[in-house]
């Protein structure tokens, strides 16, 4: 009771709460947030070879969106524009971060759980993290800040980092979950062999598969990780029970949290390599490691929506399935997801995946389901970037965004409902040194030299997926009406129109493209 006097006293410190209608009408908010999974993963946008009748379920029962985009097509700068609201090239840390970086988030900027969590939220995140933990010299072997608990989440349960990356560990709160005082300390570093451990490099006879040299750091279930790890072994996960782990802390968080509208970040690692499915999805979608994860996703958003049904809280929660940037087939680990693929075409219909800004990297599955509001059987065409989520949603939520935060944010609640075809004027994109930004059917890639260790992988890409990388195509322009694959490049014959999108651009992201 106490509880609730101080929550309700700090509720009436915020203006706009009291033009909220009534407390318990809001709805609960959960954002499954998939890795690495592309239009072409999910049955109900097109995929005939992986089953996934409950996300399928989720699409007929709610709105399914064929232009939405993640804001970047890596994992670090998605996330971070889908909390804060701004552009991940706003902030010079925001880039895939490396195992021991600290966290990116500032406490108190006004991110996607702060906001809910003042306008009268629970809030938590369950699954991969990667923004960032502590200040960049953790130690984790003792209370670790920041966390995503300093971040706004009153529940946190998460991969520090990614699973290809050390520390492989889960985060409690602030502490190392099993962390045993009996074990020789935890230490972790990035890019130098601390402790003796086996590495992928040493050890190759060790490995379930093997990886390339950077992801032959220590090995933990027989696979070589990114950076280098020494004692906490009671600590250590069991990458089987990833998938089941975020499950079940997930409906633990629902089950503790029916007096109050809760918002829950469930951000999945699969599809993120190393690929280790709990061993009843093995084998499950024929077409390999890759598929069965696939597989392995639906069934924690089947068992998600079971408990919110069985504890009558299905009618009024809001559900929103997404991935944080496009597919990659090979990344780093011989899994044989490439051989074993057969003819399933993890980008569907566009061009490329993860790391680059072709429609593949960045146009992704995006479902939203609530049975209270959302009409069933909706399927929109509307550009969406989820970058609006925080201005959207704190809108339906009665959330109030502090000054300066969120500001690439805009509100298009109507929209992600499936109320409205009102189109973002236009969306930014952000690859590996490349940009790419849409409007209306056009559409401009900006790129630099794309790394080798880019290059690489979609050359890797069986032939739908297969691209010619751009550098020698600095400034791209296609028509996606015409062509949604991206292949016929018209910037010669519609110079005007590489002149307004360039220019539109450059006033984004001054400094980076000259205005
Ligand atoms: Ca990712």
């Amino acid at each position: 009771m106490k509880h609730l006097l101080t929550k309700a006293g700090i509720l009436c410190l915020i203006p706009a709460c009291t033009f909220m209608p009534n407390e318990d009408k809001k709805p609960n908010i959960i954002i499954i947030y998939a890795d690495d999974v592309g239009y072409g993963d999910i049955g109900a946008y097109g995929a005939t070879l992986i089953p996934t009748p409950e996300i399928d379920k989720l699409a007929a029962g709610g709105a399914m969106f064929t232009s939405a985009y993640c804001m970047a097509s890596t994992c670090t700068p998605s996330r971070y524009s889908l909390l804060t609201g701004k552009y991940a090239f706003r902030n010079p840390d925001a880039q895939i971060l490396p195992p021991d970086a600290g966290m990116i988030l500032e406490p108190g900027s006004g991110n996607m759980a702060e906001v809910f969590r003042n306008a009268g939220y629970r809030t938590g995140v369950i699954g991969k993290w990667h923004l960032g933990i502590g200040d960049g010299s953790t130690d984790w072997n003792t209370e670790i800040s920041p966390t995503p608990l300093e971040a706004g989440f009153d529940v946190s349960f998460v991969i520090p980092s990614t699973n290809d990356r050390v520390p492989t560990v889960w985060l409690d709160g602030n502490r190392v979950h099993n962390w045993n005082e009996n074990d020789a300390p935890l230490r972790i570093s990035n890019n130098r062999q601390i402790g003796n451990l086996p590495t992928g490099r040493s050890h190759p006879e060790l490995l379930r598969y093997p990886a390339d040299g950077y992801h032959s750091g220590t090995i933990v279930n027989g696979l070589g990780r990114i950076g280098f790890m020494d004692g906490g072994q009671s600590a250590w996960w069991d990458d089987e029970m990833l998938g089941i782990e975020i499950l079940e802390r997930s409906q633990e968080f629902i089950k503790d949290s029916q007096t109050e509208p809760f918002f829950l970040f469930m951000p999945l690692h699969q599809n993120h390599t190393p690929r280790v499915p709990h061993p009843r999805f093995v084998g499950k979608s024929g077409i390999g490691l890759r598929g069965d994860h696939v597989v392995e996703i639906d069934y924690i958003v089947g068992e998600t929506i079971r408990t919110l049904e069985e504890l009558g809280l299905r009618e009024n929660t809001l559900i929103i399935f997404s991935s944080d940037n496009g597919p990659v087939v090979w990344d780093s680990y011989y899994d044989g997801a490439i051989e074993s693929g057969q003819d399933h075409i993890p980008n569907g219909p566009f061009r490329g995946g993860k790391y680059l800004v072709y429609e593949g990297g960045t146009r992704v599955p995006t479902i939203v389901n609530w049975p209270a509001r959302v009409k069933a059987g909706t399927v929109s065409e509307v550009v969406l970037s989820q970058v609006d989520l925080l201005t959207s949603l704190s809108r339906l939520v009665g959330a109030v965004i502090p000054e300066g935060a969120a500001i690439d944010s805009q509100d298009h609640l109507e929209a992600w409902l499936g109320e409205s075809e009102n189109d973002r004027e236009y969306v930014i994109q952000q690859g590996i040194n490349m940009f790419a930004i849409r409007k209306g059917d056009w559409k401009l890639i900006l790129a630099g030299t794309t790394p080798a260790w880019v290059d690489h992988r979609h050359n890797n890409y069986p032939n739908p997926l297969s691209t010619t990388l751009p550098s020698s195509e600095l400034h791209s322009l296609y028509n996606l009406a015409d062509d949604p694959g991206e292949n016929h490049n018209l910037a010669d014959t519609y110079p005007e129109k590489v002149k307004e999108l360039l220019a539109l651009l450059g006033e984004n992201l001054p400094g980076i493209i000259g205005k």
